[in-house]
C-alpha cells in the first residue's frame, strides 16, 4: 500500500492565490484610473484659477489705460469732473491690485511682476494726481505739464506691457495644463486596453492551470471510480499531487488494491478445501470438465485415482475428529508431495481424494498409485499426544479413453473401482474392469 502524500499545498490555498493573482490586474486598473481621475480633478481647480487670473489681468490692463484718459483730458480741456472720474478709476485700479496679490499665485515671476505693475502704477497715480490739482491747466500748460503727461503715459505704457508678459505666462500655463491632460486623456485608453489585455491573459493562463491542476485530476477521479464501480480493480489513477486530490487519488488506488487482495483471497478460498490445502469439490468439478474437454480435443489421455482411507472412521472413534482430521492433513500432504504441477488433487468428499492425471495413460496412473498407497501404508502417523499410528488407503484407477466418453463415465468407474479394492481387501490399487 502506497503512504499517503503529505498535502503541500492544498486546494483551497491554489484557489486562493489564482484569485488574488486575478485580482492584481483589477487593482493596478483601479489605481491607474484613480490616477488619471485625480489628476485630472486637480489640474480643473487650477486651470480656472489661471482664467480668473487673466481676465482679472486684463481687466487691470484695461483699467489702466483708462486712467491715462482723465488726465489727459483735463489738461486739454480742463474739467474739474476729471478729477473725480481719475479718482474713480484709481479707485477700482487698486481693488484689482488688492485682488490679484491676495489671489493664492501659483506663479512667483506673475506675482513678482505684478508687483512691479503696482509700483508703476503707483507712480503714475501719484503724477495723474498732480496734474489733475493743476488750477486752470489750459492756461498753464508748458512745458513740465507736457513732460509729466508724457511720463504718465509711459508708466501706464510700462504697466501695460509689464501685464502682457503676465497675459503670455498664464496663457503658456494654461496651454502646458491642457497639453497635459490631452497627453493623460491619450494615453488613458492605452491603459486600460494593456491592463485588460494583461488581465485577459492572466485569466486564460490560470484558468489552463487550474484545469490541469484541479479539473483534470478530478475528470480522471471519476472515471477511476467508475471504473471500480464497473468491478475493473485493475484500473489505476496516474494522477499525483501534494494536494487533496493527490491523496485521493492514492486512497482510490490503496483501496483497489485492498480489493483486489481480498477478492484473490476470496477466490482462493472458494477454490480450496480449507482443512487439506487440496481443491473443493467445486473446483475439482470445473477443472475435471477443462481437462476431459481437452483430452477429447487434443485426443490425448486423462486418467483418474480415487482414493478412500481405509477404516477412517475407526481412527475418529478412537483417537478423536481432532486426530482424525490431523491424520487427513497429512494424507492429503503425501499424496500431494509425489505429483506434478500439473496434477490436480482435491478432497471430493469426507475422506475420499480424487486425483486428476491430465496427459497420463491408465497404466501410467495405476503405477503412481501404487506408489501412493505405498507412502501411506509405510508412513506414521503422529498424533497429536506423539502416539504413532499406521493406516492404509484403497485406491480405484480409470483411464480416458478406455473407461469412458465423458467425466461422468471414467469417474464412475474409478469410484466403483475403489469399492472392488475395498471389497478384495482394502490396501490395494484397483485398476477399472474394461
Ligand atoms: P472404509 O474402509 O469402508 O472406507 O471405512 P471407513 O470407516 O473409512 O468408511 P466410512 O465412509 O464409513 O467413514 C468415513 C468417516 O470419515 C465417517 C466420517 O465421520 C469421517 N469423516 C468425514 N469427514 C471427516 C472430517 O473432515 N474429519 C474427520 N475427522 N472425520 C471425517
Ligand atoms: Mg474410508
Ligand atoms: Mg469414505
Amino acid at each position: 500500500m502506497n503512504p499517503k502524500p503529505p498535502i503541500r499545498k492544498s486546494i483551497k490555498s491554489k484557489l486562493t492565490f489564482s484569485m488574488i493573482v486575478m485580482l492584481i490586474p483589477l487593482v493596478f486598473l483601479a489605481i491607474g484610473s484613480y490616477i488619471i481621475i485625480q489628476r485630472s480633478v486637480e489640474t480643473l481647480p487650477h486651470f480656472i484659477l489661471t482664467t480668473t487670473e487673466e481676465t482679472k489681468i486684463a481687466n487691470l490692463q484695461n483699467l489702466l489705460l483708462q486712467a491715462v484718459m482723465p488726465a489727459n483730458d483735463y489738461l486739454i480741456h480742463g474739467k474739474p469732473y476729471e478729477q473725480k472720474e481719475f479718482l474713480e478709476i484709481g479707485q477700482r485700479i487698486e481693488t484689482r491690485f488688492e485682488e490679484l496679490l491676495t489671489i493664492q499665485s501659483h506663479n512667483r515671476v506673475t506675482t513678482d511682476i505684478i508687483r512691479d505693475v503696482y509700483r508703476l502704477w503707483g507712480k503714475a497715480n501719484d503724477i495723474g494726481k498732480t496734474i489733475l490739482i493743476i488750477p486752470n491747466p489750459r492756461e498753464q500748460i508748458n512745458e513740465d505739464t507736457v513732460q509729466l503727461m508724457e511720463k504718465m503715459d509711459q508708466l501706464i505704457l510700462d504697466a501695460a506691457n509689464n501685464l502682457n508678459r503676465v497675459h503670455d505666462i498664464l496663457i503658456n500655463e494654461m496651454k502646458h495644463e491642457s497639453s497635459n491632460i490631452q497627453k493623460l486623456s491619450a494615453a488613458t485608453p492605452f491603459l486600460i486596453v494593456s491592463l485588460l489585455g494583461i488581465a485577459i491573459v492572466m485569466v486564460i493562463v490560470l484558468s489552463i492551470l487550474l484545469n490541469r491542476n484541479i479539473l483534470n485530476p478530478i475528470i480522471e477521479l471519476r472515471e477511476g471510480a467508475e471504473q471500480f464501480s464497473k468491478g475493473n480493480l485493475d484500473h489505476r489513477i496516474a494522477h499525483q499531487s501534494d494536494d487533496e486530490l493527490g491523496q485521493l487519488a492514492t486512497t482510490f488506488n490503496n483501496m483497489a488494491n485492498i480489493l483486489m487482495d481480498h477478492q484473490k483471497r476470496l477466490k482462493e478460498m472458494s477454490i480450496t478445501d480449507e482443512l487439506t490445502g487440496l481443491w473443493n469439490k467445486r473446483e475439482f468439478n470445473n477443472q475435471l470438465e477443462r481437462e476431459f474437454a481437452r483430452a477429447e480435443r487434443t485426443n490425448r489421455p486423462c486418467s483418474l485415482v480415487f482414493i478412500d482411507i481405509d477404516h477412517f472412521k475407526k481412527i475418529n472413534d478412537t483417537y478423536g475428529h481432532a486426530a482424525g482430521d490431523n491424520v487427513l492433513q497429512t494424507t492429503s500432504l503425501l499424496i500431494r508431495k509425489g505429483l506434478r504441477p500439473i496434477d490436480i488433487a482435491s478432497r471430493y468428499g469426507g475422506e475420499e481424494i480424487v486425483i486428476i492425471f491430465p496427459e497420463t495413460i491408465k497404466q501410467k496412473a495405476i503405477h503412481i498409485a501404487e506408489r501412493i498407497r505405498k507412502d501411506i501404508e509405510r508412513y506414521d502417523f503422529e498424533l497429536l499426544d506423539e502416539q504413532k499410528i499406521r493406516l492404509t488407503a484403497s485406491l480405484g484407477v480409470a483411464g480416458y479413453p478406455e473407461d469412458g466418453k465423458t467425466q461422468h463415465e471414467v469417474l464412475d468407474k474409478a469410484d466403483k473401482a475403489m469399492y472392488l479394492a475395498k471389497k478384495s481387501g482394502r490396501n490395494q490399487v484397483y485398476p477399472a474392469p474394461e
